[in-house]
């Protein structure tokens, strides 16, 4: 079975703008960007695998659990629910940055609010995404509590499209 790094000799890493509180580098690859490249119609994709069965989000070449290749994709569902929870200090404008972005500046949140970090498991997926959770109160978030991606008004196929989740309102 050909492994990624027989394929590839060498790590190729592209500059992203999705960085958690500082600067990363993401192993680029084709994937990614097939990612990038749903996210623009609104679409979460993930890849499955042929031997467990398994649904991995954002997609990757190899799964972790039985090292097969995943080449087959799916589209997973964008309403999950959250899995692991991180509330922030208050934020600052210019001084905090979460995922390479300002929230305050971006309308996520008010100076002074917090930001919380969630862990999302979509539906239709065996993977967390990791993103921010808006519009609820601190005290309110609960692993278990069921949310909805938030997209950017006009996605660009980029990894910040999915700008946030949100409560889902029933
Ligand atoms: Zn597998």
């Amino acid at each position: 079975m050909p492994y990624i790094k027989e394929q590839r000799k060498e790590t190729i890493s592209v500059e992203a703008d999705w960085d958690v509180g500082g600067s990363t580098t993401w192993k680029h690859s084709t994937l990614l960007r097939e990612y990038a490249h749903g996210l623009k119609e609104k679409k979460i994709i993930g890849s499955l695998c042929p031997g467990c069965g398994k649904v991995i989000v954002p997609p990757r070449n190899i799964c972790g659990r039985c090292h097969r290749k995943m080449d087959e994709r799916v589209v997973v569902s964008d309403v999950g629910t959250v899995t692991c929870f991180v509330i922030s200090a208050p934020v600052i404008k210019g001084k905090t940055k979460v995922m390479g972005m300002d929230p305050v500046e971006m309308g996520l949140v008010a100076e002074g609010e917090r930001v919380i970090s969630v862990y999302v498991k979509l539906d239709g997926a065996d993977s967390n995404i990791d993103t921010e959770l808006i519009g609820v109160k601190p005290e309110e978030v609960h692993v278990g509590m069921r949310v909805k991606a938030v997209w950017a008004k006009e996605p660009q196929g980029k990894l910040s499209d999915l700008e946030a989740v949100e409560p889902l309102k029933d």
